[in-house]
């Protein structure tokens, strides 16, 4: 047996259908390796975005949605017996012959309507199933199963048929365009801008909230709606309980062209982004998509909060360039500033030591050492039931103060004592 030509086509598929398609595939993989042909191998090479407009009947107003496409290229090889190559399975019925191509092959136009004969034993009869055969030098012909042997010759050119057969299936699936799996039937995905679009417009009026905290929240028995989660609802165009409370609590969705222009920013950013770990990586993948998906709605809108994000680091390091060195100083000196954030402390021959804080003073500059016992005992006491988090307090200490020697603008304190400290208010019911 001769190998044919590296076989390549085409598809325009939707996304939806790449999985059943893959696991065809891998059905068509185990037969050429049975034929000691290469696999055959499904390559993405772009995804396109096709947006279309669905009605909601609760507020009357337009929902853009997106069907995905992926255009696909499919690679094999087909294998020759005798000079002849499998071109197409034709099964004829009632209301005529249903054709299938191997992927890369023309079907001449004569066997659309050709009956049932077989042109080797040139009878004609009921068959399930008819092969369309070419030959090198450009005949073609049709042959029925049973004559497969006598006509082509070769070890088991059933084997051969049956490959081409699911080529042929496979093409005619990937080229259809229709659900190839009911789970996955009209699965919802919308144009990225747009979706981006109502989470600014969700940020703006009830804060960030990741899936991640949501899930956190719900742990500790309380209960809070992750951003991703009130754009899906609110983008479900029929009527829906979560809808009428954020209706209820915020009004009409209205979004404003700066919900647009900061979902469009926060896109350009993602596209461009450094993928210095998975995270910022998956989301480059989704912003060049340009869709998103229930199955990537959360990570689709946390895109604006890590742009925001981004946005403040740079921010604080723009402002802590700005930040005067720390001055010599001799003996104790007192500082007001802001507790930034809170480490465990050092453990040593099985006893912990006390819990590190960084402080920014009203200076600029940033110190960092142990939280004082007293303020410790002012968590204790401000927390009632729980602990309360000194992050966000701003606290004067009574401390020595050493200046970094990498860094002038930071520095360590010791035996610090806690003249005063007030804690933020909670907005967070
Ligand atoms: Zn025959």
């Amino acid at each position: 047996m001769t190998e044919g030509l590296t076989m390549l086509d085409t598809y325009r598929v939707p996304a939806e259908n790449l999985t059943p398609l893959r696991a065809k595939l891998a059905k068509i993989t185990k037969q050429a390796v049975k034929l000691g042909l290469p696999p055959v191998t499904l390559t993405e090479v772009r995804r396109e975005t096709e947006p279309y407009e669905e009605l909601d009947v609760l507020t009357g107003e337009k929902i853009l949605k997106a069907r995905i496409w992926v255009i696909i290229q499919v690679h094999g090889s087909q294998p020759k017996l005798a000079g002849w190559q499998f071109v197409a399975t034709l099964a004829p019925s009632d209301e005529g012959t249903i054709i299938s191509a191997v992927p890369g092959q023309t079907v001449p136009e004569q066997y659309r309507n050709t009956d049932a004969h077989c042109d080797h034993c040139h009878t004609v009869r009921r068959r399930r199933e008819i092969y369309v055969v070419r030959h090198e030098d450009g005949r073609t012909a049709q042959v029925g199963s049973n004559c497969l042997r006598d006509f082509l010759g070769g070890t088991d050119p059933q084997a051969v048929a049956d490959y081409a057969q699911m080529l042929g299936a496979f093409a005619l699936s990937a080229a259809s365009g229709d659900p190839l799996d009911p789970r996955f039937q009209g699965e919802a995905a919308w144009p990225l801008d747009y979706f981006l679009t109502w989470v600014a417009y969700v940020i703006r009026k009830a804060g960030w909230c990741s899936r991640s905290a949501a899930n956190a929240a719900m742990d500790r028995g309380q209960s809070k709606t992750a951003t991703a989660s009130w754009v899906l609802d609110l983008l479900r165009p029929g009527e829906n309980t979560e809808k009428r409370v954020w209706i209820n609590r915020h009004g009409r969705p209205v979004l404003l062209e700066a919900d647009q222009q900061l979902a469009e920013t926060a896109i350009s950013w993602a596209q461009g982004v450094t993928a210095e770990n998975d995270y910022l990586h998956n989301l480059g993948v989704i912003a060049r998509t340009g869709a998103v998906t229930y199955r990537t709605s959360g990570l689709a809108a946390s895109i604006i909060a890590a742009y925001q994000k981004t946005l403040e680091q740079a921010q604080e390091k723009a402002e802590r360039a700005q930040a005067p060195d720390i001055p010599d100083f001799t003996g104790r000196h007192t500082f007001a500033g802001t507790i930034i954030s809170v480490k465990a402390g050092q453990e040593y021959y099985g006893h912990r030591g006390p819990r590190k804080m960084l402080v920014q003073a009203e200076a600029g500059w940033r110190v960092y050492g142990s939280l004082p016992a007293e303020l410790e005992r002012q968590c204790m006491a401000q927390g009632g039931q729980d602990y309360r988090d000194p992050v966000g307090a701003t606290v004067t200490l009574a401390a020595s103060i050493k200046r970094s020697e990498k860094d002038p603008k930071f520095g360590f304190f010791s035996r610090p004592t806690l003249k005063a400290v007030t804690f933020p208010t909670t907005v967070d019911a």
